[in-house]
């Protein structure tokens, strides 16, 4: 139907949400190519989708910020289309590797199209989820979230900001959503020369809060002031492992607006127990826990600093048999890496010393510098220095709604694992 409205012409007179944004802003392909240095292909005849500015030989000089680029190797051997962002380190982001490809409307509705598709056939029982998820959707730079009927995007490279209204076009026609929200106040915005960016792109201004369903729970969501787009949809399938285990006592740390805390009070934990340095997530949390009718004793709310009240519980012998550490990104590059080992393994170790024997450590990392594998190194060596021993029962990534490119492993951001500590658990009262 959509499809043949457009083709006679007629879209735009039927949606008016799409007309909004009127005619196209996307241009053919330029013809400004950048060559680089010898060697400096590989990673793209790969399938990695960034360009350093330290891999050109030459070219770029004068390009516009997100203007389309043909990038080709040292014997002239073309590699891809890509969005020039001058004031970048990742100095393009690549469309496509394919020569006959233009970057147009057509392409990007092409890759909206088969985002918002992609998501069809992965079952998520919830009215929330991530619709594209940026490199890994072939579309670098751009984050959107669904939440009801409300989609929330971010737009945080210069390739995306340059097709903005057509992507935002796009978007609405597929979904159907009533409103488009933008949250482009991300700090990486800065690094691609962009000022942050927040409102209403289309449709009525939306509703504070959402209320969003996932694995039966429902949760009230902020899209206009919360965290990144409002909600940690990545954390979804977690957040459903927890419910499985949650009985005993509960420790929730770094709770956000109750994520976790909600699965365990509705899988019926003795005791939760939740922390977080945000006064308005708190609030939003215990406002959850109200939407979920599980506002009761056996929940404690706690705006506080999680690494001093972790010590604050040591001290006080306290202990529980569940804890969850999901703090924010300790390490935003490669370069606070170290440091950010010594918060993990800080919070690491504490957490388990607070546990029961047998008790059940759900720990994550968010941050892109810190690999799985370094991710598994850092809590074992909590677990030794705490005298704990520790099986890992499961890896854990984010949900499916937020896919990883093969050839591109830093968008594997958020990792996790599930520890059930040595002895035998007693029975939960
Ligand atoms: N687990 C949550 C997401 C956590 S995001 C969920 O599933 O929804 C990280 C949270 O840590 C944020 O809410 C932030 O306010 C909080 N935070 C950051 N530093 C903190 C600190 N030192 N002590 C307590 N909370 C902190």
């Amino acid at each position: 139907m959509e499809g043949h409205l457009r083709e006679i012409g007629l879209f735009e007179f039927f949606c008016p949400v799409a007309r909004a944004f009127g005619a196209s802003d996307s241009p053919m392909n330029s013809t400004s190519t950048l060559v680089l240095k010898p060697g400096k292909e590989r990673s793209l005849l790969r399938g990695h989708p960034w360009v350093f500015s330290g891999a050109i030989a030459h070219g770029g000089l004068g390009c516009d910020s997100g203007e389309t680029v043909a990038v080709r190797a040292s014997d002239g051997r073309f590699l891809g289309w890509g969005a020039y962002s001058p004031a970048s380190q990742i100095r393009v982001r690549v469309w496509s590797f394919t020569e006959s490809d233009t970057i147009d409307d057509a392409f990007f509705s092409t890759r909206v199209d088969s985002a918002v598709s992609a998501r069809q056939i992965l079952g998520i029982q919830s009215n929330a989820m991530r619709l594209v998820h940026a490199e890994a959707d072939g579309l670098p730079g751009l984050i959107v979230d669904r939440y009801d009927d409300t989609l929330v995007a971010q737009f945080l490279s210069a390739g995306v900001e340059r097709h903005k209204r057509t992507l935002a076009a796009e978007l609405l026609l597929r979904t159907g959503a009533s409103t488009l929200y933008e949250r482009s106040d991300a700090e990486v915005r800065l690094l691609e020369g962009l000022e942050p960016h927040v409102g209403v792109m289309a449709g009525p201004a939306p509703r504070v809060p959402i209320e969003i369903h996932e694995n039966g729970m429902a949760y009230g969501v902020d899209v206009t002031t919360g965290q990144k787009t409002g909600f940690y949809l990545d954390q979804r399938d977690n957040r459903a492992l927890l419910g499985h285990w949650a009985s005993g006592d509960v420790l929730n740390c770094f709770c956000y607006t109750g994520g976790f805390s909600i699965s365990a009070l509705v899988a019926g934990a003795r005791t939760v127990t939740s922390i977080d340095s945000s006064a308005e997530a708190v609030e939003m949390a215990q406002g959850n826990a109200r939407r979920n009718n599980v506002e009761s004793a056996r929940a404690t709310w706690l705006c506080a600093d999680v690494f001093q009240s972790l010590r604050r519980f040591r001290d006080a012998r306290r202990q529980f048999d569940v804890v969850v550490l999901d703090p924010p990104k300790f390490a935003p590059t490669a370069t606070h890496v170290e440091k950010a080992a010594r918060a993990y393994k800080d919070i690491n170790l504490l957490g388990l010393k607070l546990l029961r024997p047998g008790g059940l450590l759900l720990t994550f990392s968010c941050s892109g510098g810190v690999g799985p594998e370094l991710f598994q190194k850092i809590v074992a060596g909590a677990a030794a220095d705490a005298g704990v021993g520790a099986t890992i029962l499961h890896r854990l990534t984010a949900s499916a709604d937020h896919p990883v490119l093969l050839a591109f492993p830093e968008g594997e951001y958020l990792k996790g694992l599930a520890l059930r500590t040595a002895g035998q658990a007693a029975a939960p009262g």
